[in-house]
């Protein structure tokens, strides 16, 4: 059962606890980020997981500042995220927000009345300071491991939108930046 920290709060409703939906939450990601402070500063860091019985497994360097971090104890927090579809409504909130999801979808939505504008916060983060890891190119073995008989390489993922499905009761054409959606770098 949930504890004070783990009560969902807004849109209560939209709430899981039951560790059959958790379960294949946790099955079906790959990737977790890893919020834990050091040094009286907050981390969050991407790494894979594993998932036995009731626990996760995180794995890595001795010298993984996370890892050392976990493994003195401190308090962590563990998120993994799931995205299997986009929701359009007639309306849209926030220029930069719906551009960002759906380039192009606010020249056509309502944009936000008076009323809804009041009732969102918006906080600005500067990107004054960031970093990015990047890594390309297949497995790197150990050459001892070179010889063996097992198949190695690489299998590319990538997200790919399924047909659109339309509210009821919708009868305009399709918009092209529906039709031609796909993810990447902003032009
Ligand atoms: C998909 C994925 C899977 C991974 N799986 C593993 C794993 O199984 N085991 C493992 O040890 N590591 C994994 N990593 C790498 C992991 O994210 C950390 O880089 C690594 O664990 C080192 O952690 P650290 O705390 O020592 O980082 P440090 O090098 O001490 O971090 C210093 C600073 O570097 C930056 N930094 C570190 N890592 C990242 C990052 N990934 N992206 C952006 N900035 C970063 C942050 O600003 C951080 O504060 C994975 C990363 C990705 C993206």
């Amino acid at each position: 059962m949930p504890t004070e920290d783990t009560t969902v709060r807004r849109l209560p409703d939209r709430a899981r606890y039951d560790r059959a939906t958790l379960d294949a939450i946790l099955d079906e990601g790959l990737v977790c980020h890893v919020g834990f402070v050091a040094d009286a500063r907050p981390f969050v860091i991407p790494t894979t997981y594993g998932r036995v019985g009731d626990d996760l497994y995180v794995h890595g360097s001795p010298a993984s500042r996370m890892l050392r971090a976990l493994s003195d104890g401190v308090d962590v927090c563990v998120t993994v995220t799931l995205i299997d579809g986009l929701v359009l409504a007639r309306s849209a909130f926030l220029d930069a927000f719906v551009d960002h999801v759906v380039p192009g979808r606010t020249a056509d939505a309502r944009p936000p009345n008076e009323k809804e504008l009041r009732a969102t916060l918006v906080l600005r983060l500067p990107i004054a300071e960031a970093s990015a890891k990047v890594r390309t190119g297949g497995p790197i073995d150990d050459d001892e491991d070179m010889p063996l008989p097992v198949w190695a390489g690489e299998l590319p993922l990538t997200t790919v939108p399924g047909p659109p499905v339309a509210d009821a009761g919708v009868d305009v054409p399709l918009p092209g930046y529906v039709t031609g959606y796909r993810r990447g770098a902003k032009a």
